[in-house]
């Protein structure tokens, strides 16, 4: 997927670990979820089958869960996608300094 910003740079999503795209949860299910794990860690059963199973309805719930966040490296708006999957974008009103938000701990020197 490519997102053109409205500034003329081109967003790429094309694989993982990006350091300008972030999976965003609201709060109101932020507890839920890590409920969800918390059971799934304690309650899958005794089998790698049920530890499999587990797992993927934890990685289902995730993606059900999180929309989905860029932020355009070259003038620094994001990018949530809605209800609808649609992009609704969002911009800061201080001047871009080329700082990732969205980039983890273990990747902010990555680009
Ligand atoms: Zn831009």
């Amino acid at each position: 997927m490519k997102i053109r910003c409205e500034c003329g740079g081109i967003i790429v999503d094309q694989t993982d670990s990006l350091p300008y795209k972030g999976h965003l949860i609201s709060d109101q299910d932020w507890f839920d979820f890590l409920d969800a794990i918390d059971r799934a860690i304690e309650k899958s059963g005794p089998t790698d089958k049920d530890k499999e199973r587990a797992a993927m309805s934890i990685r289902r719930l995730a993606v059900h869960l999180t929309k989905l966040i860029y932020q355009c490296t070259n003038c620094g708006r994001l990018y949530v996608t809605n209800e609808e999957e649609e992009l609704e974008t969002f911009q800061n009103l201080k001047p871009f300094e080329g700082k990732s938000i969205l980039a983890s701990d273990s990747g902010k020197n990555q680009k």
